[in-house]
């Protein structure tokens, strides 16, 4: 494995940061040379090379090149107003109206959590509309039958309850009801006045995805991932109860802070340039590792998933998530696929000089960092359907399969380390060799 010199690709992204101003070189692609990577919303030159920065832009080494970019300032951009704290959910009661329609999982525990806390001071939850997620993973067509559906529902309000599914299930549906993405994707039409009439309320009862934190949501389309990038999907609005988390089973537990250390960890180590989202990275890993009492613990657990989505949405992922998408084909979970890929993928991070600060920062040892994730994750990664991924990995052609995705999955384009074919065939013997040997 080679350790990456050079940014091998320009990050930026429209209306997010790092964003291409000028272009002051003679020759200098144009516009239609760039390629937005639909995950992280960055723009990446095509078949760019890129060397040091000068001037306050990138020496661009294209086949044409050299090229000089300039480059706006970094923004950080996130939720306005972000309430937390054990029962918070309490709060939203008050503003809650006919015109709000609500979109949860079909998960009792959540339900009846959501009955118990409005019960005094807010509307019954059985009198407002609400939209069901069909069980797993939005797929184009419950995206757009349910947005079919709100369009004849006056809204003013989206409060969207659960995990990251139900979070981008309905950010994608109410878009899709007022026209703003197709199906490609794309933003479509001029949204502006649509969003501007309507509150997003984001609520997540699991502390793994930092859905809530971005501009980003995801569906399945024929078997693909795909992601749309928008500000359109930015919440107004996130309230983060950690009493959630006492709905969900200690797996489900464990696979979310294994999404949420992997947004930390992948995002502190981003080739992405940004003080601000990698200082949210450090507080999550702070608030998951904090030795605390455990119910002080749970309440910080939350606003650490919030965090690292924080991070995540703007200094992207990598390696980790790569796997982790590329597992999804075989039905295994994104925060599952996670706690399998985080301890192998650290061991290969853990000498480059940004993991090394990280643990600087944190004031642990490589060691102690790898035996608290590896505690933390445990009841994921030695769950029974944990087999299932080692017989994945256990296939050659579907090993093959599986690096092939791996290598052409965007977050690798911000990984530190670049991971030639044997270099993923190692760290694959890893990830199974983590559950056939541990559990
Ligand atoms: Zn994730």
């Amino acid at each position: 494995m080679r350790r990456r010199r050079l940014p091998t690709t320009i990050l930026a992204g429209p209306d997010r940061h790092w964003r291409p101003a000028a272009c002051h070189s003679p020759g200098c692609p144009p516009g239609g040379r760039f390629d937005l990577d639909p995950l992280s919303g960055h723009l990446f030159l095509a078949r760019t090379r890129l060397g040091d920065r000068i001037n306050g832009g990138y020496n661009c080494r294209a086949s044409g090149g050299p090229f000089l970019m300039a480059f706006a300032f970094p923004t950080y951009r996130h939720p306005a107003l972000v309430t937390y704290g054990t029962g918070s959910v309490k709060s939203l009661a008050s503003s809650i109206d006919q015109q709000t329609v609500v979109f949860m999982s079909g998960s009792p525990p959540v339900a009846d959590y959501l009955r118990r806390a409005w019960a005094k001071s807010g509307p019954q939850l059985d009198d407002l509309t609400v939209f069901t997620k069909p069980v797993g993973e939005p797929t184009w067509r419950s995206v757009q039958d349910t947005a079919t559906s709100l369009t004849d529902v006056q809204v003013n309000r989206i409060v969207a309850i659960g995990g990251g599914a139900v979070l981008d299930w309905a950010r994608l549906v109410w878009a899709a009801s007022v026209g703003a993405v197709n199906a490609a994707g794309l933003e479509a039409g001029d949204w502006t006045e649509a969003r501007q009439r309507v509150s997003m309320v984001l609520v997540p009862t699991t502390c793994g995805s930092g859905a809530e934190a971005a501009s980003v949501a995801v569906y399945l389309l024929d078997g693909r991932k795909v992601p749309v990038v928008s500000p359109i999907l930015l919440a107004d609005h996130v309230v983060l109860d950690s009493k959630f988390l006492a709905t969900v089973s200690e797996f489900t537990l464990a696979c979310s802070l294994a999404d949420a250390l992997s947004h930390a960890l992948e995002a502190w180590m981003s080739i992405v340039p940004g003080r601000l989202p990698r200082e949210a990275a450090l507080s999550c890993f702070r608030l998951i590792l904090r030795e605390e009492p455990h119910h002080e613990r749970t309440a910080r657990l939350m606003d650490a998933g919030f965090l690292g989505g924080v991070a995540a949405a703007h200094c992207s992922v990598g390696v980790v998530h790569a796997f982790a998408h590329s597992m999804a084909r075989h039905g295994l979970g994104h925060g599952h696929a996670n706690a399998l890929a985080l301890r192998p993928a650290l061991r290969r991070l853990i000498e480059l000089p940004a993991a090394v600060a990280l643990t600087r920062e944190l004031g642990v040892g490589a060691r102690e960092l790898d035996a608290q994730i590896e505690r933390l994750t445990a009841p994921a990664v030695c769950d029974a359907s944990s087999r299932h991924a080692v017989a994945v990995l256990s296939s050659r052609a579907d090993r093959r399969a599986l690096m092939e995705a791996m290598v052409a999955d965007p977050c690798m384009r911000t990984c530190p380390a670049s991971f030639s074919l044997p270099d993923l065939e190692a760290l694959l013997d890893d990830v199974r060799d983590g559950v056939t040997q541990r559990c």
